[in-house]
């Protein structure tokens, strides 16, 4: 009997991931062409400061408009992250989002833009010059361009991140670690790097009245950012209660559908018209 089931197990998952290896490289074929057909498009998400409601700053979250419908980052960052394309996309996010961030200036001065950041084209050679080039091509000061870094993607090579992270800082752009409370990096290792912000993973956010280790959790974290000297922004939220929880706790800004969700650069202007007229939405 135990070795039926296993042999039937077996195929079962023999055959899902055969089906899953054929999606992935249809994928990664479709992938290939995408950059060149102009498929990708950054949506823009608001980021508030949440003493005074203040919009601060706008993540860019790349979508792709695939010849098979829309499909997600979660989905396709890992196939381009395998088969080397990941490179070029990112070349392609931060040029376009600091040439978003250049022309929104005039407009929304000092707003900042967040770049997500694969840790394989973290760690290419010469990145730091890449970031520097285009920041000189796009005429944006370093200070409007923040970059998002998984706690992962820097315990993967302690040493080398930690290089990396000093020169982006000597360069003057922003760094905060995305999706913190995931990884299992410790406090004690992050505090040797030159990091802005912490961002609080959305699932511990998204469940903070329901679930009282997601509260302890997201409390603790502020405060212990606070001790270290770096900010801390909550995504997820989706709740006013959340925000309410995230304020009085002096954590410094949040983002996440209560506020809006992400949206074409052109919505992110309107929103930010509509908001101008309407900034008590948010306290
Ligand atoms: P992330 O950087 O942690 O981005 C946050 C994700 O949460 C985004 O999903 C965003 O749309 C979603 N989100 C924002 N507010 C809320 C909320 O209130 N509730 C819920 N349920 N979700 C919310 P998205 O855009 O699908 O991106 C998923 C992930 O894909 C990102 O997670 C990031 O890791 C990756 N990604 C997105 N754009 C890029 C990119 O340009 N380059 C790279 N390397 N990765 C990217
Ligand atoms: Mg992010
Ligand atoms: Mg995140
Ligand atoms: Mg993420």
């Amino acid at each position: 009997h135990a070795k039926n089931k296993g042999r039937s197990t077996y195929s079962l998952f023999n055959s899902q991931l055969k089906q899953s290896i054929a999606e992935s490289s249809r994928l990664e074929h479709l992938l290939r062409a995408a950059l060149e057909k102009n498929e990708f498009e950054l949506y823009y998400q608001p980021q508030i400061e949440l003493e005074t409601g203040r919009l601060v700053g706008a993540e860019a979250l790349i979508r792709w408009h695939s010849s098979d419908g829309m499909i997600s980052p979660d989905r396709f960052i890992p196939i381009a992250e395998k088969t080397g394309l990941i490179d070029p996309i990112t070349d392609w996010v931060m040029t376009t989002a600091c040439t978003q961030a250049r022309e929104w200036q005039n407009i929304l001065p000092g707003i900042r833009v967040a770049v997500n950041l694969s840790a394989i084209s973290f760690r290419q050679v010469d990145f730091v010059n890449k970031v520097r080039e285009v920041l000189e091509f796009t005429q944006v000061s370093p200070d409007c361009l923040e970059l998002e870094i998984t706690e992962t993607a820097i315990m993967a090579d302690f040493k080398e991140a930690e290089r990396i992270l000093n020169s982006l800082d000597e360069l003057g752009v922003h760094l905060a670690i995305d999706d913190f409370g995931t990884g299992y990096s410790s406090l004690s290792y992050l505090k040797r790097f030159p990091v802005d912000k912490l961002k609080i993973d959305k699932s511990f956010v998204m469940k903070l009245d329901q679930n009282q280790d997601d509260a302890a959790i997201t409390a603790a974290i502020i405060s212990m950012a606070h001790a270290m000297g770096t900010k801390v922004l909550a995504e997820g939220v989706e709740e006013k209660t959340h925000m309410l929880f995230l304020k009085e706790r002096g954590c410094e800004e949040a983002q996440g559908y209560f506020f809006a969700r992400p949206m074409p650069a052109a919505d992110f202007l309107v929103w930010c018209e509509q908001e101008g007229s309407a900034s008590n939405l948010r306290n």
